[in-house]
């Protein structure tokens, strides 16, 4: 493992302003939110938003979202603010779930891609509105990884990363959410669900009182076999451990763990079940049944198992219900379908 170069600090006042004076300055600062960590710049300088996307080496066309630290700020950074825009914010601010807008003619568009919209979030976490408050305008933040990596549910996770292109790393512990947040789009006619988070679609339609438009359902996009295992890396990834990551069912274990020991593979297991280990498999992680539970240990997890020097990761399938459905966005991403 590479050792990082720039070590988190912990998050006390001082640290937040100093945090809040790099901010001014165009600097970079991570901190940490309840989703996941954030790579946060004054989302009104440009040259500190072209920053982000140098360290995360992300295409700048992928929009980032901006954080608030009320809803009091909202028109300065949106128009044509519907009522629903209003109820979301009142019954989910603070909290994972960022609302794409109209945007306001001043809002760069280097924070959003180039569209005429703007993603906004008032997070829940108390670092992150300290931060907000002390620096009183809007952080433009994506999540601290490398562009396409997992996202940093610690702050050693973001020194990991990043290292020394982020300039300040404010350690406050370890995420509760432990996946991205909801995005839900109020930018036309029909509300429009982006990206699934830990507050559910029907969440938001109880609010709302409305139908959601939703994302196509989560079916594998793709495959692998015997085949893939010696030609890893091929995928369009996102969220992904280096190590090749295969999606299993429970059922489909005992073939697989023959195909590995037949092929001399080391292999990691993370599962939400018991699971004895046997040859093939060097260590296993055994996470909650609980949807909430196992989203928030899932990077971390992850992470670990792709710091063994393993072969293959082998994550089971958890159950493909409402409450897994972000869970299963996310793995849909980092992981292939055996
Ligand atoms: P993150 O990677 O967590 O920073 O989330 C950024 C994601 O938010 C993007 O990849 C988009 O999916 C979404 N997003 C942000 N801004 C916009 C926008 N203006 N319009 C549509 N989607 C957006
Ligand atoms: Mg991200």
């Amino acid at each position: 493992m590479k050792l990082p170069t720039r070590l988190p600090v912990l998050a006390d006042s001082a640290a937040i302003e100093q945090a809040a004076l790099l901010l001014r300055e165009g600097r970079l600062v991570a901190f940490p939110t309840e989703t996941v960590y954030g790579l946060g710049a004054d989302a009104r300088n440009p040259a500190a938003v072209q920053r982000i996307f140098a360290a995360k080496g992300r295409p700048a066309d992928h929009p980032l979202i901006v954080h608030l630290s009320n809803v009091a700020h909202l028109d300065e950074w949106a128009i044509n603010i519907p009522d629903n825009a209003i109820k979301l914010a009142a019954h989910f601010w603070p909290g994972p779930l960022a609302i794409i807008l109209n945007k306001q003619p001043t809002v760069p568009v280097e924070v959003t891609g180039g569209q005429e919209t703007v993603a906004l979030r008032v997070p829940n976490h108390p670092v992150a509105l300290q931060l907000l408050q002390a620096f009183g305008g809007g952080v433009a933040a994506p999540s601290a990884n490398r562009f396409c990596r997992i996202s940093p549910t610690q702050a050693l996770h973001v020194a990991e990363e990043l290292g020394d292109t982020v300039d300040l790393i404010l350690d406050g512990g370890a995420c509760t959410v432990g996946v991205e947040s909801t995005i839900v789009d109020l930018s036309t006619e029909r509300p429009r669900l982006l990206r699934p988070g830990h507050i559910s679609y029907l969440q938001i339609e109880a609010v709302l009182n409305t139908a959601l438009l939703l994302p196509p359902s989560l079916k594998p996009t793709h495959t692998a076999s015997a085949s893939a295992l010696r030609a890893p890396g091929m995928m369009a990834v996102h969220y992904a451990p280096s190590t090749l990551a295969l999606r299993y069912r429970a059922e489909q274990l005992p073939v697989l763990l023959r195909e590995l020991t037949a092929s001399h593979k080391k292999a990691g297991l993370l599962t939400y079940r018991e699971v004895i280990p046997e040859n093939p498999i060097a260590q296993v992680i055994q996470l909650s049944n609980h949807a909430d539970a196992y989203a928030q240990a899932l990077y971390a997890s992850l992470r670990q198992l792709d710091q063994l020097q393993l072969d293959i990761i082998l994550v089971e399938q958890p159950p493909e219900s409402e409450a897994w459905r972000a869970v299963n966005d996310r793995l849909s991403k980092a992981t292939r379908a055996y």
